[in-house]
């Protein structure tokens, strides 16, 4: 079984506590990995203000320099990271590759950027005011476990660049891969420039309230959400926080019903339904309902759901126990709320799989319709004018 390290002050570090990570998709264990304490928390927020005047005064194409070759180097490990992502976070393989080569094309594209360092705001006889960028100090990375490497270095490549130093912190169930990268940052970069610690989901308020963080970089649930900007509330700190949604799909009356089915079927099945962005309830003009909602059981009954790393995999399973509770719960409720016509049924493991779902004649007011599901179920409403499903998209 691989080992993996935290990274604190530019060194490999073992947690003060380990704990197991299990594939979603056979609860077998694939690493065990560290689990930091308040102390190597803090250490770790130390090393990056240690770090922080040194990292900030190197010239941005120094900087930028280094960042290049993580991502070389991320680039050259590609198919290693893919196989990894999958283990961890049981999304079928050629869509982690994806996500690996999405997170390398995005760190080379954040790395053509380049901040206006002035802008001009004022320029008169008696005025002239100059807007400068500088560095903030620590920014704290932290990230989920639906897309955990593309995230990550959405956070971390931005920061750097800008002449920032990181804690980054991954979820509790999707370690490796981020430690993987950690690893590799820290060929590269100076000490304590990029400190990488991993806890059993209870160090995260710990560190946004820290007072060295000077900015919040967070992706997670809304929940988590409000606690994090609570806490950068308490020390006036800087935050981006990118949360869940439950984004409607409204089909008007003129689509090609199989074609159109199709599409709204990935938009809301993508990574098993867990994105913040996927399509989370379908509205269908009355005309057409009853054709979707077939198309889109059809398509639901035909998907291969099963370990990412098979050939052919469409579909896999949930990331964690908590989220598969959650999403089968959400299922229950909609059995006496609507009518399943694809899915519904989970066996008793190993693996947290799901079979995509579709719930047609479904009130208004379940849960599966105003509540996030993130997973592989999709309520699909009918509606009668444009103005009335509007007003019911806005309102949920
Ligand atoms: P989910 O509820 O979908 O499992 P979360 O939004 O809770 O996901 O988790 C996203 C990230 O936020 C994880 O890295 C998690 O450890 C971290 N986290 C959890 N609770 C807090 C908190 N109170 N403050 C900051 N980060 C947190």
């Amino acid at each position: 079984m691989r080992d993996f390290k935290m990274y604190i002050d530019g060194r490999p570090t073992e947690g003060a506590l380990s704990m197991d990570v299990i594939n979603p998709a056979t609860w077998q264990i694939i690493a065990q990995c560290p689990r930091a304490d308040a102390t190597q928390l803090c250490a770790a927020v130390a090393a990056a203000k240690r770090a922080f005047p040194g990292w900030s005064r190197t010239d941005i194409e120094e900087r930028c320099r280094l960042i290049s070759k993580i991502v070389d180097a991320l680039e050259s490990r590609q198919s290693e990271f893919a196989r990894l992502l999958t283990a961890e976070q049981g999304k079928p393989l050629d869509q982690a590759a994806g996500e690996i080569a999405g997170a390398i094309a995005t760190a080379r594209g954040l790395l053509t950027l380049r901040m206006q360092t002035k802008t001009v705001l004022k320029d008169n006889e008696t005025e002239k005011v100059i807007e400068h960028r500088t560095p903030l100090g620590v920014v704290a990375a932290i990230t989920p476990w639906n897309f955990p490497l593309v995230l990550l270095i959405q956070k971390v490549v931005p920061a750097l660049m800008t002449g920032n130093t990181v804690v980054a912190k991954p979820a509790a169930t999707t370690p490796p891969t981020s430690l993987l990268f950690g690893e590799i940052c820290n060929e590269y970069l100076p000490a304590g420039v990029l400190n990488m610690i991993t806890d059993a989901n209870d160090l995260g308020s710990m560190l946004t309230s820290h007072p060295d963080i000077a900015k919040i970089a967070f992706t997670g649930s809304t929940a988590t959400g409000k606690k994090v900007m609570e806490s950068a509330a308490s020390s006036i700190k800087r935050f981006t926080l990118e949360l869940g949604g439950n984004d409607a799909a409204i089909v008007l009356d003129d689509v090609d019903v199989p074609e159109a089915a199709r599409n709204i079927f990935d938009a809301a099945m993508i990574n098993a339904g867990q994105l913040c962005v996927a399509a989370k309830r379908v509205y269908v003009h009355e005309s057409q309902y009853d054709e979707m909602c077939h198309e889109l059981a059809t398509l639901a009954d035909a998907t291969i759901v099963d370990n990412g790393m098979k050939q052919g995999t469409q579909l896999g399973p949930i990331q964690n126990r908590a989220q598969y509770e959650k999403v089968k719960a959400l299922i229950e409720d909609a059995r006496s709320k609507g009518k399943i016509i694809a899915g519904g049924e989970f066996g008793d493991g190993p693996g947290f799989f799901i079979r995509p779902t579709i719930v047609r004649d479904i009130d208004d007011d379940a849960r599966l319709v105003w509540e996030e599901q993130f997973g592989p179920v999709l309520p699909v409403m009918s509606y009668r004018s444009i103005d009335e499903v509007i007003q019911r998209a806005n309102d949920t």
